[in-house]
């Protein structure tokens, strides 16, 4: 179910992203790539003229850091690093810069970030797809099993007590599309957008110069929310609409969860979307803003550079910071939506 639900948004993506233009003007010339990896669709639109090799190389890419960073596939760094039982584990230079930034957006974002979550999402089955709601004393056995404190990284040896597990569900995408954005650009491109599941990325601008247009989905209604004309920049967007389940209880648990307690986050916000010069702080905030809630999200903004965010909140209003302003056309069946706009 969860691979159909993610082709349904992934060609509503494209159509949105293809639709954008209007259908008198000719599209330049591009090429075009969609595989599967990181569990998750990839699409890649290129105009610059470069051979095709370039996305292969790309493609090959992804693929090697899926082999790094998969929790699930036996001969990945990570499933290597949960599987350690306590003992030290020599880690690649590339796994450890990404631990490395998951652990100080932890410390930046008051532990709503944090990797080591995995123990805690694996007892609600959100690892297997066998949903359930976990007992107290089964939470707070997996509990003590994370914490960012807990992981002992020096140089390139990383040591964990015996039971914990990283899980960089929450970042490497956003990290992966910054690799792979700094490939492209080496092999001379300079107009091209590519996605990553919810991460975006655009690099320049279009061939004529205008913006790219990047459709916002809309989390319940599954259409455009509306479309940010943006250049040279990553979008990431977080929310609990396209993973969770039904309880026995009948409430609704989504698959990011509340480090401080274990369990699926309630927030007051539906969907965040991150716009920023960097994939992965683009990744690793639409998780962590999705966790602080409204106010503190807010709050975030106004200490922190380097980010524009666009939220939708639980009420069905949009909250958009003074950077996408002029960035933001919402959907002719959400023009009616209030819009706030957040100043720094
Ligand atoms: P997605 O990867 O589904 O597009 P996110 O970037 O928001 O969305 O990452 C969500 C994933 O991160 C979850 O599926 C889970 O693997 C992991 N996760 C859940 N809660 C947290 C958290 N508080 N901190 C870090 N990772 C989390
Ligand atoms: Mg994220």
């Amino acid at each position: 179910m969860k691979t159909a639900k993610r082709i349904g948004i992934w060609l509503l993506g494209m159509l949105l992203l293809s639709g954008c233009s209007s259908p008198s003007v000719r599209e330049p010339e591009s090429m075009n790539r969609n595989c599967f990896a990181m569990d998750t669709y990839i699409s890649f639109t290129i105009y610059t003229d470069v051979p095709e090799s370039v996305l292969d190389m790309a493609e090959a890419e992804i693929t090697e850091l899926e082999s790094l960073w998969s929790v699930t596939n036996e001969g990945s760094e990570v499933y290597q690093i949960n599987h350690a039982e306590g003992e030290p584990v020599a880690i690649s230079e590339k796994t450890a810069e990404l631990l490395n930034f998951s652990l100080e957006m932890s410390g930046q974002t008051d532990g709503a970030l944090d990797v080591t979550i995995y123990p805690v999402l694996t007892a609600w089955g959100f690892t297997t797809g066998s949903y359930q709601i976990p007992s107290d004393e089964l939470l707070s056995e997996k509990m003590q099993l994370t914490g960012t404190d807990k992981v002992c990284l020096l140089g390139n040896i990383l040591s964990m007590q015996p039971g914990m597990q990283l899980d960089f569900g929450a970042v490497a995408k956003g990290y992966a599309s910054d690799l792979i954005a700094d490939s492209l650009k080496q092999n001379g491109v300079t107009s091209a957008i590519f996605s990553l599941g919810g991460n975006i990325c655009a690099i320049g601008s279009k061939p004529d110069g205008g913006d790219f247009k990047i459709s916002v989905q809309h989390p319940w209604n599954r259409d455009s929310l509306g479309l940010l004309s943006l250049s040279d920049c990553s979008v990431s967007t977080s929310g609990t609409y396209e993973r969770y389940f039904i309880g026995e209880d009948g409430q609704k648990y989504g698959h990011i969860l509340d480090p401080k307690t274990g369990r699926p986050m309630i927030s007051d916000i539906t969907s965040v979307t991150v716009v920023g010069k960097e994939g992965k702080l683009c990744d690793a905030l639409s998780t962590a803003l999705f966790v602080k809630g409204l106010e503190s999200a807010v709050q975030y903004y106004r200490e922190h550079d380097g980010f524009e965010l666009l939220l939708l909140s639980e009420e069905g209003e949009i909250y958009l910071t003074e950077g996408l302003e002029n960035c933001f056309t919402a959907a002719k069946s959400y023009q009616d939506l209030y819009v706030h706009i957040i100043r720094r």
